[in-house]
C-alpha cells in the first residue's frame, strides 16, 4: 500500500475512534424480519425499512426463486446492450400502473436512481431548489448535475417562493427545478406537495419527488405524490424499490417522453448491468400486491398508531411524525447513544440517530414499526423503553 494512503486511513480511523464516531456494524444472522439475531442473540427489530414485511414474504421468495430457475441469477448486460428481460419491460408497465404515469425505468438501486435522473436533465446552466433535509442521494445527484444547488429552509414554502423566484428572474439558469423527500426519514413528516405544486406552476419549475419512504405507505401503499392526487403535476416521482417493496432498485415514473430520455441518457441505465431477474419477479409481484390490496398498509399504519401512543403514555417525546416512522427523541447526544445501547441490551434493536444527521441536542432513537410485528412484540419493545427509560431518567 502507498506510504500516502496508509497515513491517510490510520489517521483518520483512528481520529473517528476517538471521537466515537466509528460506525460498528453489528451483522444481522439471517432473515431482517420483525425479530432479528444478532451477536447469537434475539431482538425485536425497530430498524428496518421492510415497511410491509414483503422482504420475507413468502409468496415472494417462491417468485424469486421459481424465476431463477428459469432466467438464471443474473440479466448479463446493461439494459441497452441485451440485458432488458421480458420482466423487466413487465416490472416498468407495472411501475407505471402504480404510480399513474404514462410510463416508468427501474434501476439498480434508488441511490443509483438520483445518481442517473437528475444529470440526464439538469446541467450547468440549470439551478436545483433543494430541501435542507433531502436524502444524501438526492444531494449526490444534484452534485453530479453541476447545476447551481440552492437549498431553501426544510418544508419552508415561504423560503421555496423567494428562492424560485430569484432564481428564474435572475436570467441565470437555462431551466431550474425543485427537489424534495415525499416522506422524510427522520422525523416522519411529509413534504407540503401541493404548496410546492403551486410555486412550481408560478414560476414553471421542474418538480421531482423523492418517495423512497412514501411508497406502500402513504396514499394507501401508492405514495405521497397520489396521496395529494398529484401524479399529473409532478415530473418526477422517484421510489425505491427497497424499503416498503422489499427487495432491491429505484424508479422514476412520468410522462413517456421523459422515460424515453432517460432511457438514452441516464448514465446507469445505459453503463451499468441490469437488475437480475429473481429480483424484479418478485418486484412486480411486490407492487401487485399493494395494489391489489391494503391490508399490509392498514396493519403497518395501526402498529406505527400503537407504538407511538404507548410511547407517547411512557412520556417519551415522539415529535410530530405523520407516518409510521416514530422517532422517540432522548436529545443530548450522549445519552441518546447510550438509550440505544442498553435498549439492545434488553432486547430492542432501534438505532441512534444524532448530529450531524439531526441538529445538535434532537438526538434520537428511530422507530421503524413494520406490518409484520404482532402486538406481543411491539408490548415487549414497549416494556423495554419503560425499563430503559427510568432507569436513565428520560422518563419519571
Ligand atoms: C433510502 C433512500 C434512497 C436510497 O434507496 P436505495 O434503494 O436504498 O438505494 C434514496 N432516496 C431516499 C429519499 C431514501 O430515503
Amino acid at each position: 500500500m502507498s506510504n500516502v494512503l496508509n497515513t491517510f486511513l490510520d489517521e483518520n480511523l483512528l481520529a473517528l475512534q476517538a471521537q466515537g464516531l466509528y460506525n460498528e456494524i453489528d451483522p444481522v444472522e439471517g432473515a431482517n424480519g420483525p425479530i432479528i439475531k444478532v451477536g447469537g442473540k434475539q431482538l425485536v427489530n425497530l430498524s428496518s425499512n421492510n415497511y410491509l414485511g414483503l422482504a420475507t414474504n413468502d409468496e415472494l421468495k417462491k417468485i424469486a426463486q421459481d424465476t431463477i430457475a428459469s432466467y438464471g441469477v443474473g440479466a448479463g448486460a446493461v439494459r441497452t446492450i441485451n440485458g432488458t428481460l421480458d420482466l423487466h419491460v413487465k416490472l416498468e408497465e407495472t411501475l407505471a400502473k402504480f404510480k399513474g404515469t404514462e410510463a416508468a425505468i427501474s434501476y439498480q438501486s434508488g441511490f443509483n436512481c438520483n445518481m442517473a435522473a437528475i444529470s440526464a436533465v439538469m446541467d450547468k446552466n440549470d439551478a436545483i431548489l433543494s430541501d435542507a433535509l433531502n436524502h444524501a442521494s438526492i444531494i449526490d445527484g444534484c452534485r453530479l448535475s453541476k447545476a447551481k444547488i440552492i437549498p431553501f429552509a426544510h418544508a419552508d414554502m415561504d423560503d421555496l417562493r423567494a428562492k424560485a423566484k430569484d432564481a428564474t428572474e435572475s436570467g441565470l439558469y437555462n431551466k431550474v427545478m425543485v427537489i424534495t423527500d415525499g416522506v422524510f426519514s427522520m422525523d416522519g413528516d411529509i413534504a407540503k406537495l401541493p404548496e410546492i405544486v403551486e410555486i412550481a406552476k408560478e414560476f414553471d419549475l421542474i418538480t421531482y419527488v423523492d418517495d423512497a419512504h412514501g411508497s406502500g405507505v402513504t396514499g394507501k401503499g401508492a405514495g405521497t405524490v397520489k396521496h395529494f392526487g398529484l401524479q399529473h403535476d409532478i415530473d418526477f416521482q422517484i421510489g425505491t424499490l427497497s424499503k416498503a417493496i422489499g427487495v432491491v432498485g429505484g424508479y422514476v415514473a412520468g410522462k413517456k417522453n421523459l422515460i424515453d430520455w432517460l432511457k438514452v441518457r441516464s448514465r446507469p441505465f445505459l453503463f451499468s448491468t441490469a437488475l437480475p431477474p429473481g429480483d424484479v419477479a418478485a418486484i412486480t409481484r411486490a407492487v401487485e400486491m399493494i395494489m391489489e390490496s391494503t391490508e399490509l398498509h392498514d396493519k403497518l399504519w395501526e402498529n406505527g398508531q400503537y407504538l407511538k401512543d404507548g410511547l407517547a403514555k411512557l412520556g417519551f417525546n415522539i415529535g410530530d411524525s405523520e407516518t409510521p416512522i416514530t422517532p422517540c427523541i432522548i436529545g443530548e447526544e450522549k445519552l441518546t447513544q447510550q438509550f440505544s445501547k442498553r435498549l439492545l441490551e434488553e432486547g430492542v434493536y432501534a438505532k441512534a440517530i444524532v448530529f450531524p444527521t439531526v441538529p445538535k441536542g434532537t438526538g434520537r432513537v428511530r422507530n421503524m414499526p413494520t406490518a409484520a410485528h404482532t402486538k406481543e412484540m411491539l408490548d415487549e419493545a414497549l416494556a423495554i423503553y419503560e425499563k430503559v427509560g427510568r432507569e436513565l431518567e428520560v422518563i419519571k
